[in-house]
């Protein structure tokens, strides 16, 4: 039952670290809940198993369905300047007659770091990936300049 198990995770397709890192979660995690008997370890290795296959898929599902996103739209992309994560807006719809009117203040998802997006205009519908949005900024109140010591007044506060 046990390398039963263990195979369903599909080993050969992890890498060591990954392997490893497995390994240490299933152990840590068993100790943590002070799982002693020999059973009990296995029903509960043999859950995390399931659970690690589920959520596996699912990222896998959602991968896909993002690749196939970024194929159908135009994407805008900048880079964190910390974390080097691509920051990408989807372009959904585009309308011609829309101006630029703001500039956003945006904050990378993986290390939350600020920064300034202009999307420039044209832009009706979008979505956007990897980062938050925290403050538009009008152009009619804000320049550039403006909006950088906004965005600095925010780093610092
Ligand atoms: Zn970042």
């Amino acid at each position: 039952m046990f390398e039963l198990h263990y195979k369903a995770i599909k080993f050969d397709e992890l890498d060591t670290e990954e392997r490893e890192f497995i390994m240490d979660y299933f152990d840590e995690t068993a100790e943590i809940l002070k799982i002693d008997s020999l059973n009990e370890k296995l029903n509960f290795w043999a859950h995390r198993t399931e659970i690690y296959n589920h959520e596996e898929a699912e990222r896998k599902a959602s991968e896909k369905v993002l690749a196939e996103e970024k194929k159908r739209h135009e994407i805008l992309s900048i880079e964190c300047q910390k974390c080097k994560t691509q920051l990408e807006t989807f372009i959904l719809e585009r309308d011609n007659e829309i101006p630029s009117f703001e500039f956003d203040i945006i904050k990378c998802v993986k290390c939350s770091e600020l920064t300034i997006l202009d999307k420039g205009c044209g832009i009706k519908r979008y979505r956007f990936l990897n980062y938050e949005l925290i403050e538009e900024l009008s152009k009619e109140e804000y320049d550039l300049s403006k909006a950088l010591l906004r965005l600095e007044e925010l780093k610092n506060a």
